[in-house]
């Protein structure tokens, strides 16, 4: 199955094994400069093997999330928990902190 692209729709089936695709909203996990953004994003899901496609625009907003990340600049988020990583002094070596 190798049709690409002149067609509307960014993706008829999916590219990694040709099966059908659904629209549905998953949730996604950005990381950048230590800090996650969660978020729920509507995506196109592969039935057979569960591969993600996001559409153009919002694969754009990752990339500006991810930025925005890197560049420590949290305008238009919002504090969901809090993360944390362990101290260097952590009594048990095998674990160390990410960052
Ligand atoms: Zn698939």
């Amino acid at each position: 199955m190798e049709s690409k692209g002149n067609k509307m729709k960014p993706f008829e089936k999916c590219p990694v094994c040709g099966g059908e695709l659904e629209c549905k909203q998953v949730e996604k996990l950005l990381r950048g400069g230590g800090n996650t953004v969660s978020m729920k994003v509507t995506a196109e899901v592969c039935f057979h093997c569960g591969e993600k496609l996001y559409a153009e625009d919002v694969v754009k907003s990752f990339e500006e999330i991810r930025g925005k990340l890197r560049k420590q600049e949290f305008s238009h988020f919002k504090p969901l928990g809090q993360s944390f990583t362990v101290e260097e002094t952590w009594p048990n070596k095998a674990i160390q902190p990410t960052a």
